[in-house]
């Protein structure tokens, strides 16, 4: 683990002429660094352009990874060899396992960020990384070609026009991941201002030009905002609550074993609430509030106090305070988004007890951009009427780092394999949440900001953050090319270790009675079974492994750095057992892939104009994709099943 030094990939402009790349990636986002990193490894000559090389990497909200849902993209990022795992291992101040009351499957790895721990990290891994060039620029335009006239409306990408109009660079695939950029707008109170973040300019129209006019994209509106950042010596800590991290940090990395921060260096985060006076302020203040009072949709799971107070009237809510840095004087109060005017903030914040006479570095602000329907695209994240254009990130309508990250790594990955003549790759639903993430965003769309749960994976007992290794780092490896092979080394012997210790685990097959002498604290029922293995025990909720391991220590006691894993395949097993027909079904359905060229309205088979048109719009690339879309009836499924069987 740790910063790297090796010497720098840096571009100057003047030596890009007549260069041809494999990918430019636009954007040093949370989705823009895995995309160009990821194709770096597939193999491309990459190029990432960004706009300021010292915000690569930069949290523009909340510094914390992870979270439930969240830290399971974060753990499934890292097993394809991705960056915000071990970025998130090297950062951290305050890590904890969210959730950890219900099951293993539905546990949150999250950590509270040093800001700038993170994008030094970031960035010296970027700037190291072999195939990879960074270049300090904006993009004004994407290079298309003419439509063909054999696919009217389908173009292709040749490249990127910097801004000045000046410099055209060359390139087989091109991914955005613009982020909040996107003709952003920023409001503060009554104030509007161009801006895709505070102190950062929107991309130039240009580019919404080019995916609107040229490329004809269906484009819609969102909003976020964050709120203000608050002195930390002007605030009285004593008079909220102290929330301690975990005493043992878990890493996010497969590869790490530790934490860069030891578990005694971690910061303690406070929890304090806010008071009618928020309410007050907030009411008496909306008329000078502009972001609030409009129609575009913001996080829903992550709303505004204002939001907040006006669907809750009269409740009381938690606002968390959390540190941003080992050595900064701020604090982030997590919950208190807002985008009044900043003296109407400062008299907000007051009303809340621990901030009575608190002052603040930055007012909080409010952005607004534009989104690319994301139904435009391929699951492999490829825009589905331009060849060789990706998108990732805040631009599909998503919010939050780790969405963000895991597109970008998944389209970097695919734009690398399409511009050098490989096969794009696709991850199901069944398989990980990034499947699932993705399957949601390219078969229903978005209406508001969308944010990964774990009620959205329906096989989340199999999708969980402890095997994310075991379903992803293989097939990253084997099929996409973006896994080292020390990683995929090291995975394999992890996965023959907890194949063996399972063998072991049934073939320790005895009587309940043999058992209960071998484990006589463990409340065996006589009704069970008379005959039980290691494995049936090791679901026992007061059995553990290494209660096994110590009464036969000659056949797995060489397991026990895998004792937790192995309790959670034990429990989760029945689990397991019987999703498997269910995601045999829809890998099944996955496999069977519905031509992109299609005129489902002369389809001759029994469908209805609304699902012939829902068909048209959406274009679903697999038979179950199509079973997922909102308005398809099973009726309708049945035929269109029969159709791509009489047509395979
Ligand atoms: P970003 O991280 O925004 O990165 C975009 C990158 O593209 C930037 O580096 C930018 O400089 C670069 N860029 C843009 N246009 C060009 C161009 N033409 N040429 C070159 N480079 C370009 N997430 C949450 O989960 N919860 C929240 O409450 C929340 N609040 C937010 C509040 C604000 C004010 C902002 C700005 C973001 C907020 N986010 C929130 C969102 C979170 O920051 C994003 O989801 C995440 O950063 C998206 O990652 P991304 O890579 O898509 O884009």
């Amino acid at each position: 683990m740790g910063c790297s030094s090796t010497k720098p990939h840096l571009a100057h402009v003047g030596h890009l002429a007549g260069h041809q790349y494999d990918v430019i990636v636009v954007g040093g986002g949370h989705a823009g660094t895995e995309a160009a990193a990821a194709a770096a490894r597939v193999g491309a000559e990459t190029l990432l352009i960004t706009q300021k090389i010292h915000t690569i990497g930069a949290l523009s909200c909340n510094p914390s990874l992870g979270g439930v849902g969240k830290g399971q993209l974060v753990k499934e990022v890292d097993a394809l060899d991705g960056l915000c795992g071990r970025a998130g291992d090297w950062a951290g101040i305050h890590f904890s396992i969210l959730n950890r009351r219900k099951g293993p499957a539905v546990w949150g790895p999250r950590a509270q960020l040093d800001r700038q721990r993170y994008r030094d990290f970031i960035q010296s891994e970027l700037l190291s990384t072999p195939r990879l060039t960074v270049l300090e620029g904006s993009v004004e335009e994407l290079l298309v070609t003419e439509p063909n006239p054999e696919e009217p409306g389908h173009h292709r990408v040749t490249g990127i026009r910097l801004a000045n109009g000046s410099h055209a660079i060359s390139a087989r695939s091109v991914v955005l991941t613009t982020g909040t950029f996107l003709s952003g707008s920023l409001f503060v109170g009554q104030t509007t201002s161009p801006g895709g973040r505070i102190g950062d300019a929107p991309s130039s129209p240009g580019l919404s030009h080019t995916l609107r006019e040229r490329l004809g994209l269906r484009t819609g509106r969102l909003r976020t905002g964050t709120p203000p950042r608050i002195v930390k010596d002007s605030v009285d800590l004593s008079l909220a609550k102290l929330h301690l991290p975990d005493s043992h940090p878990t890493p996010f990395s497969f590869l790490n074993t530790h934490t860069h921060c030891k578990p005694e260096e971690q910061l303690p985060c406070y929890l304090t609430f806010t008071t009618p006076g928020v309410e007050r302020v907030v009411r008496e203040s909306l008329q000078l509030n502009c972001h609030i009072q409009q129609d575009t949709k913001g996080p829903r799971y992550c709303p505004s106090i204002e939001s907040r107070v006006l669907r809750f009237p009269g409740r009381s809510h938690q606002v968390w305070l959390e540190p941003e840095g080992v050595t900064s004087d701020l604090l982030y109060p997590q919950g208190l988004s807002m985008t009044m005017p900043p003296d109407i903030q400062l008299r907000l914040i007051r009303e809340i007890p621990p901030m009575r006479r608190a002052e603040i570095h930055t007012p909080g602000y409010g952005v607004q951009y534009d989104f690319v329907c994301p139904t435009q695209l391929s699951p492999a994240l490829q825009v589905k009427s331009t060849q060789g254009l990706f998108l990732a990130g805040q631009i599909n309508g998503t919010t939050g780092y780790e969405e963000a990250a895991a597109q970008g790594l998944w389209a970097g990955a695919n734009a690398a394999r399409w511009a050098l003549s490989m096969p794009t790759v696709t991850l199901s639903r069944t398989e990980s949440y990034i499947g699932v993430l993705i399957d949601d965003l390219v078969s229903r769309g978005v209406t508001e900001p969308y944010r990964m749960f774990t009620s959205r994976a329906e096989f989340r007992t199999s999708l969980r953050p402890d095997n994310a290794d075991l379903r992803l780092t293989p097939k990253g490896f084997e099929e996409v090319g973006c896994v080292s092979s020390v990683r995929y080394q090291e995975s394999l012997r992890v996965r023959n270790s907890l194949q063996d210790a399972l063998t072991a685990l049934q073939a320790l097959f005895l009587s309940t009675s043999s058992w209960k002498k071998k484990l006589p604290s463990v409340p065996i029922s006589e009704t069970k079974s008379t005959l039980l293995t290691g494995l049936d025990l090791l679901q026992y909720n007061d059995v553990t492994f290494e209660m096994l391991a110590s009464a036969f220590p000659e056949s797995l006691s060489s397991y026990m750095e895998f004792a937790q894993r192995l309790k959670i395949e034990a429990v989760y097993k029945p689990h397991c057992d019987l999703n498997k027909k269910e995601i045999e079904r829809i890998q099944r359905e996955e496999n069977m892939s519905l031509p992109q060229d299609i005129d489902y309205f002369s389809l001759p088979v029994s469908l209805s104009d609304e699902v012939r048109e829902i068909l048209d719009r959406v274009r679903p690339s697999t038979l179950g994709a199509a079973t997922r879309l909102e308005g398809i009836t099973p009726a309708a499924v049945v035929n269109l099943l029969n159709y791509v069987r009489v047509t395979e």
